[in-house]
Formats: C-alpha cells, sequence, structure tokens
C-alpha cells in the first residue's frame, strides 16, 4: 500500500560543483513530490561520520569523509545540498530516481545512470529507509526548518 513518507535527498559536492542543483530539484519536482525543507551547506567531519555511521565498518569509509578534490572520495571537498522530499512511497521512489550506487550499474534515466561515471562522485544520496530517512532529517534538520505546506494540487492531482 502507498503511504506518505519524506525522505532526505542530498546533492552531493561533485553535484554542487557541477551545476547539477537544479536538475536534481526538477526530477523531484517533476516526479512529484514536495519539498519541504532545503539549505546548503559545508558539513564537518563529524556530521558526515554520523550520516553514513551504518557504513563506518566499510573499508571504503576513511575515504568516504575525508576531503580533498585529490582523493577518490568526496564529501568534504565543498558543499552539499541537503532537502526533504514529502509524498508517496518517498523513499523507495526517491531510490529509484537516484539510481544504483555504482554508476556502471545505474540505469540510464536514474540520475546516477545519466550524470555520474564513479562511485565516489555519485552526485546524489538518498535515504534507503524509511528509519533511516526519519534518522537523517533529523540529522541535517531541525524540526522549525521543515515545512509543512500545502499544495493545491494534492487535493486532486496526486
Ligand atoms: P548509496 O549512496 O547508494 O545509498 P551506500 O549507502 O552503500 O550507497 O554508500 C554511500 C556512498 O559511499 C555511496 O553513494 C558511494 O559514494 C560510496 N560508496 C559505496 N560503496 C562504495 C565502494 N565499494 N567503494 C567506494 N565508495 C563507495
Ligand atoms: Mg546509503
Amino acid at each position: 500500500m502507498s503511504t506518505t513518507e519524506q525522505t532526505f535527498i542530498a546533492i552531493k559536492p561533485d553535484g554542487v560543483q557541477r551545476g547539477l542543483v537544479g536538475t536534481v530539484i526538477s526530477r523531484f519536482e517533476n516526479r512529484g513530490f514536495k519539498l519541504v525543507a532545503i539549505k546548503l551547506v559545508t558539513p564537518s567531519k563529524e556530521h558526515l561520520e554520523k550520516h553514513y555511521a551504518d557504513l563506518s565498518s566499510k573499508p571504503f569509509f576513511p575515504k568516504l569523509i575525508t576531503c580533498k578534490l585529490t582523493a577518490p572520495f568526496n564529501m568534504l571537498s565543498g558543499p552539499i545540498v541537503a532537502t526533504v522530499w514529502e509524498g508517496l512511497d518517498a523513499v523507495k521512489t526517491g531510490r529509484s530516481i537516484v539510481g544504483a550506487t555504482n554508476p556502471l550499474a545505474s540505469t540510464p534515466g536514474t540520475i546516477r545512470g545519466d550524470y555520474a561515471l564513479s562511485m565516489g562522485r555519485n552526485v546524489i544520496h538518498g535515504s534507503d529507509s524509511v528509519e533511516n530517512a526519519k534518522a537523517e532529517i533529523e540529522n541535517w534538520f531541525t524540526a522549525e526548518e521543515i515545512i509543512s505546506w500545502k499544495s493545491h494540487s494534492e487535493d486532486w492531482v496526486y
């Protein structure tokens, strides 16, 4: 059964620096999701460690949260755009808009399938479960920063 959910979507530093912020936002808007929070943020290492806590035992973890344009992974290489989107099945559908983690496997038509070539520069983050979405939204936004608003199209389009 479809349920209304919120999901956390972030445009990673490589996506921001390539000018893909508008593209990502358009894809979520065009699909029918409602933007309920957005900000440009330069994350600290500690903040990213919390965000990616479930990956802390992975061999690639240190590189994921290390800096610099010369490193293969780059979550600390510049600002990210943090967003929250709301709508029917937002978490699962959001993941299908994002595409597979490894761009080699991500289908054309997905964001990663259209714009990414490497795992460490794969443009976008998307929550992978309702539970993780809740934790991620709390990690990046205060309750006041999540804006509850009603689109008139909700009455009849979606
Ligand atoms: P996703 O972002 O699709 O949810 P994960 O949560 O598994 O993927 O991993 C978080 C991020 O860590 C990925 O988006 C990718 O940038 C990086 N990553 C994942 N797996 C690897 C790997 N095997 N080698 C290098 N980087 C990886
Ligand atoms: Mg993940």
